[in-house]
């Protein structure tokens, strides 16, 4: 087989075997292929698109590149969820609570931000102690105990996609929905859970700018996880404008925890209930997925979930204190509150934009090497179908004086403000 024919036959339209597809990963990933030869394949799948099945032949060869997480030695159900990555998205740390609090395993492996979205794992290093970093045995020891971990990739999973991931971010093949189904999908089969529910986010801030390509891109997911045999929902979510209130690393610890103390935003609570519903209940730990949301609700109110949560921040070397008393996370020195220019109803707020803005901050990194200010981020105070009266705050910018100025211009200029009442939905579709 030679990799000059694979490009010529994907660059005219064909559709590659399994054997093919391995070649290519196999041979890519040793070296024997160049980054030049891979690039002209992943620009002619770009044009030319993959099949169902090659896609997920794909994903399967990018799985078998590496190593894979063995949750067997654990007892019961292990369940997972990803979110494709958006503004303010911390719904893995009330989800992964609320679905153990059930007895549920959830074992996680999370990635860091980059760019305007954040990562779960620099959220989580905000808790001053915390450990993202186990290994294996740890992570398994640790789901076993409490039945939660929310840690970095351990072990040597999927090497193919981390050098695949690498090249196409230099050769603008990204948004390729194969590419980017297959990327992912190799990462959460490699995490071994059985049953998994994807958070495929549409909207301004999101990769997927419209509901049509989302559906598909989630539909190839799905289509990939049941061929690998696993249980498999995704939920199509609005990213028009940020999950909850806070953008920021402890800023939206805080806010998760104020969830699980069930005073969250309406938004992030719903699409957390919704997405730990699906979980539950394709566990066997509800009849119907309105038992389930019932259930959980139930996790918020009794006040399990969030000790869960402490369970987990003291295992992995935090301090339980932090749940109980979040004004002991660390302090932006100044909190500049961004003040309504003019009185209507919060029609637009780009979450792109405050998602860069909070990482002008110090909030997020620009590359791989920028160093994170924990306490950084913005409040939204008006979410979008909110009335405002001109001189009230839209916004607070918590910060420690690094671009203030500009990132306060960022963010008034961030909302949209008119004259229409507008109604907002999150949840957006159900694909199963
Ligand atoms: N996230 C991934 O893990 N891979 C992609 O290709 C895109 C987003």
């Amino acid at each position: 087989m030679r990799m000059v024919d694979l490009i010529e036959k994907k660059r005219d339209g064909g559709t590659l075997t399994q054997e093919e597809i391995k070649f290519i990963i196999d041979n890519y990933t040793n070296g024997s292929i160049p980054d030049y030869q891979m690039s002209a394949f992943t620009m002619a799948v770009f044009f030319k698109g993959m099949t169902d099945l090659e896609s997920t032949y794909l994903a399967m060869a990018m799985l078998e590149s590496g190593d894979s997480m063995d949750l067997s030695s654990i007892e019961g159900i292990k369940v997972d969820k990803h979110s494709t990555g958006g503004v303010g998205d911390k719904a893995s740390l009330v989800i992964g609570p609320l679905v153990a609090s059930l007895g549920i395993k959830f074992a996680k492996m999370s990635g860091r931000g980059l760019g305007h979205t954040g990562g779960t794992l620099d959220k989580l290093e905000s808790v001053p102690g915390l450990s993202i970093s186990k290994t294996n045995e740890q992570f398994l020891e640790q789901v076993r105990n409490i039945g939660l971990a929310i840690v970095g990739q351990t072990g040597n999973l999927t090497p193919a996609d981390k050098k695949l991931y690498a090249l196409r971010d230099v050769t603008a093949t990204v948004d390729s929905i194969p590419l980017i189904a297959s990327s992912i999908m190799s990462k959460k089969l490699a995490s071994g859970a059985d049953v998994i529910c994807l958070d495929v986010k549409v909207g301004s801030g999101a990769f997927m700018k419209n509901v049509e390509d989302a559906t598909h891109l989630a539909e190839l997911m799905c289509a990939i996880g049941r061929n690998c045999g696993r249980k498999m929902t995704a939920i199509l979510t609005d990213m028009d404008e940020p999950l909850g209130c806070a953008v920021g690393n402890s800023l939206e610890v805080i806010e998760a925890i104020n969830t699980l103390k069930g005073h969250g935003p309406e938004d992030l609570k719903h699409e957390c209930l919704e997405v730990a519903s699906y979980l539950v209940y394709d566990a066997g730990k509800a009849s119907s997925l309105e038992e389930a949301y019932k259930l959980l609700e139930g996790q918020i109110d009794n006040g399990e979930a969030l000790e869960k949560l402490a369970e987990m921040f003291e295992c992995q070397g935090g301090s339980k204190e932090y749940v109980y008393n979040t004004d002991l996370f660390q302090k932006a020195k100044n909190v500049i509150p961004v003040l309504a220019k003019e009185s209507g109803c919060v029609s637009k707020i780009n979450a792109l934009e405050i998602g860069l803005s909070s990482m002008i901050l110090g909030g997020g990194r620009e590359t791989m090497d920028d160093t994170i200010d924990p306490a950084v981020g913005i409040v939204l105070n008006k979410k979008t179908g909110s009335m405002v009266e001109k001189g009230e705050p839209l916004a607070y910018v918590y910060s420690n004086g690094k671009n203030e100025e500009e990132c306060v211009n960022r963010v008034l200029n961030a909302f949209t403000i008119s004259n229409d009442v507008v109604d907002k939905k999150i949840i957006l579709k159900v694909i199963r």
